[in-house]
């Protein structure tokens, strides 16, 4: 009889941050029983995938297996933990497992998603157990930047792995939960097979700042302000949002929301109990009437995002909510990778209008919610796993994670990769196998193949261009009309002036001419000598070669 062995692999957020999904398996070769761990997205650079607006993991291996799966677990409800379960769940249709505010952030935002199907999330309390046959998953509070994050401690035949999800330690956090180092030490004593863990800030020493540290520094910046002030953070990070609004009340100052992704946080946060002690906030609608010193804009935007509101505020474009010279913005935030030219545009526009803006460059007003080297350092004291495995990060990180596992004395360590299928128990720790992983990209409503040739040739098209040409031929292979083309994208004219709509003519008349007579009767050649010439007259003025497309008539 073949042995039950314990697998783990990851079909995203290894070797990247973003895209976090990871699948616990436990049974034999023939027929392994599957637990799917977040489900999430990662954001694209406009410049290298244009027109997409997320990335997500291939979850074909998981179709495949759908029956086998037990069910869907999200640590927390960031976007790069649970951002593709609209898109995806659908076709998994799996049971969905989440705590109150992840499943409420979830539902909210599935609710404000035009055309979003109806997806069941079944609440499980915060230090709850879950039994998924054959899995046992305990849910172990952690601090994050987020309510409720959840480290899961997840129980098998063949052992126990600790997946941390997204965690850090704050000893004195702002309302939010403090890392559970008590659970973690008695799981440690009871035993721990596997560590998969967070490697977002493993290459930084010492510790991270408290939340409380931030909400000391941002208290004094607004104390400070001359005139209005804006904060801007991530939507989802109550802790700061309590910072702002405590800032707010010592000065006198009323909160005004302004952007809907942080309205909808700030009212799932209330329904749950996060912004308990908090005052009302106002609608932006009242901004206007309220004089400078007595206001605080809360605003989304502290990643650049074109369409929010710091955005539009800082291009003057915003109906309701204006700042302007002697008024202050702090950004409690800092530009997830990818983002940083898109913030810096609006901390430039702003400054361009005599606004102050303050980072964390010069001020602490943002600490990131993954733990520093010390912070890893410990939790491995805690849990003293066999094997750790590094996740969450790129290859730098997992690297750096490794490495100090390895010095802190964890017996076995295993930097895998997206897709590598590892085994976990029994014996010795190894990658055994991979299986399919890749990623898909969200381009308008449809979900396309990352391998699929559409946003390459995009890309192409927005580099260089395109030039259409037509040709009516008659059956003879002559020309019954003058040849027509169009340019797309390409410049008007070559450095001499001349047109490079009459450069691309006489290309197609040339390269038509030379072609000798029996062969101008077929379309293929005709058309391939043509988009030759075409692209190669082009070049020689403009160093760039055009998709060129040949469409020849036969009349
Ligand atoms: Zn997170
Ligand atoms: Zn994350």
């Amino acid at each position: 009889m073949a042995q039950n062995e314990l697998v783990f692999a990851a079909l995203g957020g290894i070797g990247e941050i973003g895209m976090n999904l990871a699948v616990y398996g436990f049974g034999d070769d023939r027929r392994r029983q599957w637990l799917i761990v977040d489900c999430g997205v990662s954001f694209a650079a406009e410049e290298h995938l244009p027109g997409v607006d997320l990335i997500m993991p291939d979850i074909r291996y998981l179709l495949e297996e759908r029956r086998n799966i037990v069910g869907l677990i999200l640590t927390h409800g960031h976007e790069d933990h649970m951002g593709a379960l609209i898109d995806l769940w659908p076709r998994l249709s799996v049971p969905l497992y989440a705590t109150p505010f992840t499943a409420a952030l979830f539902e909210a935002k599935r609710a404000a998603e035009p055309g979003a199907p109806k997806i069941p999330v079944n609440v499980v309390p915060l230090r709850g157990t879950l039994s998924l046959d054959p899995f046992t998953v305990e849910f172990i509070t952690v601090a994050h930047s987020i309510p409720e994050s959840n480290a899961l401690a997840i129980r098998t035949p063949a052992g126990t792995v600790l997946h941390t999800g997204d965690w850090k330690i704050d000893p004195t956090p702002l309302g939010g939960a403090k890392t559970d180092a008590s659970r973690l030490t008695a799981l440690g004593a009871e035993g721990v097979l596997a560590l998969v863990g967070d490697s977002t800030n493993a290459v930084r020493d010492g510790r991270s700042p408290s939340e409380a540290d931030v909400a000391k520094s941002i208290a004094e910046l607004v104390r400070t302000a001359p005139a209005r002030v804006a904060v801007t953070t991530f939507a989802s990070h109550v802790e700061r949002i309590r910072a702002a609004a405590e800032a707010a009340r010592a000065t006198g100052r009323e909160v005004v929301v302004v952007g809907r992704a942080m309205e909808r946080v700030i009212m799932v946060a209330r329904e749950t109990g996060y912004l308990d002690g908090i005052g009302d906030f106002r609608g932006a609608d009242v901004y206007g009437y309220l004089s400078p010193d007595k206001v605080l804009a809360l605003c989304t935007g502290s990643q650049g995002e074109p369409r929010a509101a710091l955005s539009r505020i800082a291009e003057n474009e915003h109906p309701e909510v204006t700042l302007s010279k002697g008024d202050r913005v702090i950004f409690s935030a800092r530009a997830i990778p990818g983002n940083e030219k898109a913030v810096d545009r609006v901390i430039n526009g702003l400054i361009a209008q005599g606004v102050e803006v303050i980072t964390d460059r010069t001020h602490l007003v943002h600490v990131s919610g993954h733990p520093r080297r010390a912070e890893l350092v410990d939790l491995i004291g805690w849990v003293r796993p066999q094997v750790l495995i590094p996740a969450h990060g790129e290859a730098l990180h997992l690297s750096e994670h490794a490495a100090l596992a390895r010095r802190a004395g964890v017996p076995q360590v295993l930097v895998c990769r997206n897709g590598d299928l590892v085994r976990l128990a029994p014996g010795k720790a190894e990658i055994i196998d991979e299986i399919p992983s890749g990623r898909l990209y969200k381009d308008g409503s449809l979900l396309v193949a990352a391998h699929s040739r559409t946003v390459g040739s995009r890309r192409r098209l927005g580099f260089s261009g395109m030039v259409t040409v037509a040709l009516a031929l008659n059956d003879k292979g002559v020309l019954v009309a003058d040849p027509e083309v169009e340019l797309v994208g390409i410049p008007e004219t070559d450095a001499a002036g001349a047109s490079m709509t009459d450069i691309a003519l006489d290309a197609v008349e040339q390269a038509f001419e030379s072609l000798p007579k029996p062969r101008r009767r077929d379309q293929d050649s005709v058309a391939e000598a043509i988009r030759r010439a075409v692209r190669s007259a082009i070049a020689e003025r403009w160093n760039k070669k055009p998709i060129c497309h040949v469409h020849v008539l036969v009349v």
